[in-house]
């Protein structure tokens, strides 16, 4: 049988078997779907697209394309950064935004049952309802989905103090390649005899089986952040404060860190009146709630001040803090506006060999030049590669993607 026979042939036991499910096969209807924000793969085209809305549904497509030997790609939101989800030549690409049910929200046990499609921002506001909380929040929060998350074992600007997607998954719900259903883990904390299949499939990329519904931990809702940003000539500057930081036993729920080009972007961007000739910035937060948070940035401010830092900003209200987040959140979108979130379609990275076009999605494109600055050599590493990437000062622009257009109250030291 010929490879388009073979399709055929695949195609047509998939609608005989399972007739409700939607299925596109034009080229105008799977074009939204040949891509995920890794523009530097070439997508293929794929044989079709598959928007199924429960796990029988899941298992009959897996269960014919192993039949067929057809491959297949499972797909979130597209958000993702390492080509995950983007076209095959010739495959199956299977979206699951289609199941977006929150199943349950377990308050006694602070556990939520989600099916994969459920967007992260979504399960975050309703779990906020009841008091409760869902820490992983990767910046693309109010599109990527859990299924996304759980595939990439996402992190975002909490994962310093509560860890990144896998410290929250307990049982997951997965169709293996040959169309099986298998469940892993459970409500339990203490379920944990035998292999941790759970952490396996964490990460995976979708390598190993379509999630269909995972069972995520909870805790109670923390306290409304406070929040500071302090700007640094260099950034050495901002990781020597980062180091005095942590060694003061303080954990703040974010610690990230901006470089030069990474201000100057956002700045452009979104005119949040960004200290632009800083050398680096740090965005620094606690959620300890009353007094506590107070003191924890106190610290900070102290080991920022003893670093070096030219100006410390501390937001006094929940919009102001809301409004300084802003200039973290901004970063992947302001970076692509300048043309270097997609790094790889600069001639810098073709030139010492990256792939152009692969499914081995463990080829992560380099660092954007914002990182959990978990240490001062980490953070020193990251923003010398973006600055190695691109050496060029981005346009200006006036945009601004707040409500209200302000400018940032300077507090010089
Ligand atoms: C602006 C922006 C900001 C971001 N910020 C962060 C950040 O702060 N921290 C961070 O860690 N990441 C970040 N990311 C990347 C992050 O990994 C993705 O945004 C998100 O996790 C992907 O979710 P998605 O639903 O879009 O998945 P997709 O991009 O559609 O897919 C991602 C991967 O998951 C697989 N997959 C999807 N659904 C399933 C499923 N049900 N079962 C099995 N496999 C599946 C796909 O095959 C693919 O390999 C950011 C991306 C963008 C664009």
């Amino acid at each position: 049988m010929s490879e388009a026979e073979t399709a055929g042939a695949f195609l047509t036991a998939l609608r005989a078997a399972s007739p409700s499910l939607t299925l596109l096969t034009e080229p105008a209807d799977t074009e939204a779907y040949r891509f995920d924000e890794t523009e530097y793969m070439h997508p293929g085209q794929p044989l079709g697209v598959a928007l199924p809305t429960t796990t029988d549904e899941v298992s009959t497509i897996l269960r014919l394309a192993s039949t067929h030997r057809m491959p297949v790609v499972p797909r979130g939101a597209g958000s993702g950064l390492s080509g995950g989800a983007i076209a095959i030549e010739g495959a199956l690409t299977v979206v699951m935004t289609g199941m977006n049910r929150i199943l349950e929200i377990d308050a006694a046990n602070l556990v939520a049952v989600v099916q994969p499609g459920v967007v992260n921002a979504d399960l975050g506001r309703a779990v906020a309802e009841e008091g409760l909380f869902y820490a992983p929040d990767p910046a693309s929060f109010e599109w990527c989905t859990i299924g996304g998350n759980i595939a990439e074992n996402s992190g975002g600007l909490r994962c310093l103090k509560y860890g990144v997607t896998r410290d929250w998954v307990l049982g997951l719900e997965v169709v293996l390649a040959d169309g099986a259903v298998i469940r892993t883990g459970g409500k339990s904390i203490k379920d944990v005899a035998g292999y941790d299949l759970t952490a396996l499939f964490v990460g995976s990329e979708g390598t190993l089986g379509i999630v269909t519904e995972a069972t995520l931990r909870l805790i109670p809702a923390p306290a409304p952040k406070l929040t500071l940003l302090a700007f640094f000539p260099t950034v050495l500057a901002a990781g020597d404060a980062v180091v005095r930081l942590t060694s003061s036993g303080v954990v703040p729920v974010t610690l990230e860190l901006m470089d030069n080009f990474t201000i100057r972007a956002v700045d452009d961007a979104h005119d949040l009146g960004l200290d632009r000739e800083a050398g680096a910035m740090l965005m620094i937060e606690s959620d300890a709630g009353g007094e506590v948070s107070v003191v924890e940035l106190d610290s900070a401010e102290t080991a920022c001040t003893a670093a070096g830092a030219s100006s410390i900003v501390r937001a006094t209200d929940p919009t102001e803090a809301d409004w300084l987040r802003q200039a973290r959140r901004a970063a992947h979108g302001a970076l692509e506006r300048a043309g270097v979130a997609r790094a790889w379609t600069t001639s810098a990275f073709r030139e010492v060999g990256f792939p152009s076009c692969s499914r081995a999605s463990s080829a992560s494109p380099p660092s954007t030049g914002c990182a959990s600055a978990s240490s001062g050599t980490q953070a020193t590493a990251t923003c010398t590669l973006l600055s190695w990437s691109t050496g060029t000062t981005p346009p200006r622009r006036s945009e601004s993607m707040l409500p209200e257009h302000r400018s940032m109250p300077r507090r010089s030291r």
